[in-house]
């Protein structure tokens, strides 16, 4: 079984797509991580994230693969790498780009073949797994989502204002929604989750218990 997770950072989407993962023994995949790892061979590389021809050769020629859910690029473990600010930015660059989308879709769908997964991210429920049992669509206020991402960086030993996270924010959502390839939105039989008012430990019982009931159905 496939059970998509999609919506906007800072919904919970990734604590709450690996812990239902876990519960259920599924697979999980965060395919935020292959974008990031994407952008950050790019700015290794010196090359411009919104450059197809040249991000579409880097790409080419790179090998991204997952080890305990941990990003490796060329074999190399950039997990903590792929969170820093600058590659945040340069990820939604290069999620735009419709080569980069056509690959990484490819590389996704060959992960999830015959496999139980949970996977999160943008595309997962319209683009990559248009057929998967269980969709869900999380939301939440863009100030809530700003905070969380505040605290989380706090937690980190880093500062960061608020108003300026919610600036970044807005721009990386109006291009995630505005892209001409696998845009964020929900899919049509998607059930959508307003995280805003919820712990994440609730929306995790919510989500299993829809999953589980959808998979004694199938017997
Ligand atoms: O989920 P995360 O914030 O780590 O994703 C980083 C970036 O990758 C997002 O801003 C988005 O532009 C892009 N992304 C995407 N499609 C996905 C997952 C992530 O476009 N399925």
């Amino acid at each position: 079984m496939i059970v998509t997770i999609d919506g906007p950072a800072g919904t919970g989407k990734s604590t709450v797509a690996r812990g239902l993962a876990e519960r259920l023994g599924f697979a999980f995949l965060n395919t935020g991580a292959m974008y990031r790892g994407v952008a950050l061979a790019c700015l290794r590389g010196g090359f411009d994230p919104s450059d197809e021809p040249s991000v579409g050769r880097l790409l080419s020629e790179l090998v991204l693969s997952f080890s305990q859910d941990r990003l490796l690029l060329d074999g190399e473990d950039v997990a903590d790498q792929i969170r820093d600010v600058s590659v945040t930015d340069a990820a939604s660059l290069v999620a735009a780009l419709p080569s980069v989308r056509q690959a990484l879709v490819l590389q996704q769908q060959r992960i999830g073949e015959g496999t139980d997964l949970v996977t999160e991210g943008r595309d997962q429920g319209t683009v990559v797994f248009p057929h998967a049992e269980c969709k869900f669509f999380l939301t939440a206020s863009p100030e809530v989502r700003a905070l969380r991402r505040v605290e989380e960086m706090r937690r980190k030993g880093v500062t960061a204002e608020f108003e300026d996270i919610l600036s970044q924010q807005q721009l990386r959502d109006q291009r995630d929604e505005s892209r001409a390839h696998g845009p964020l939105r929900p899919a049509e039989d998607a059930i959508t989750i307003n995280t805003s008012a919820v712990s994440a430990s609730d929306v995790l019982d919510q989500l299993e218990a829809v999953v589980r009931s959808k998979l004694l159905q199938r017997r």
